[in-house]
């Protein structure tokens, strides 16, 4: 855990978040600056900056936050149709340096993203 990083302190407790799903590798919370009408953030506890520090050991982890993020949209009732985003590096807008999964629908979405 890193005691500055505001995702750990999330998933350890110490921090307030409206949680949606824990178990013993991840956690799932609501975006505080919600960009859709859902917006749920899937992070695992482990501390890894963005996907590209993830190697081959973190494949299961991996795997598994993004069957976490199919659950919690199912849960949230976006089932349907929802956009599933990893932004890694500030260039394409990541600002919390723990990786995370955006998961956010309820509104019509276009592609490509900006
Ligand atoms: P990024 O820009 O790194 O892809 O996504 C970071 C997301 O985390 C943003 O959508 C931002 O609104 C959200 N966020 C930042 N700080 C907090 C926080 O303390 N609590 C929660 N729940 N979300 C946060
Ligand atoms: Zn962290």
């Amino acid at each position: 855990m890193d005691d500055t990083c505001i995702f750990c302190r999330i998933a350890a407790g110490q921090a307030r978040a409206e949680i949606v799903h824990e178990d013993e590798l991840a956690v799932a919370f609501k975006d505080t600056s919600p960009q859709a009408p859902v917006h749920i953030l899937v992070v695992p506890r482990k501390h890894l900056t963005s996907l590209a520090e993830a190697g081959v050991k973190d494949g299961a982890l991996l795997g598994h936050l993004l069957q976490v993020g199919g659950e919690v949209a199912r849960a949230a009732g976006i089932g349907q149709g929802f956009r599933t985003v990893i932004n890694t590096g500030p260039s394409v807008g990541q600002s919390v340096f723990h990786l995370h999964v955006h998961i956010m629908g309820g509104r019509r979405m276009g592609w490509p993203p900006g």
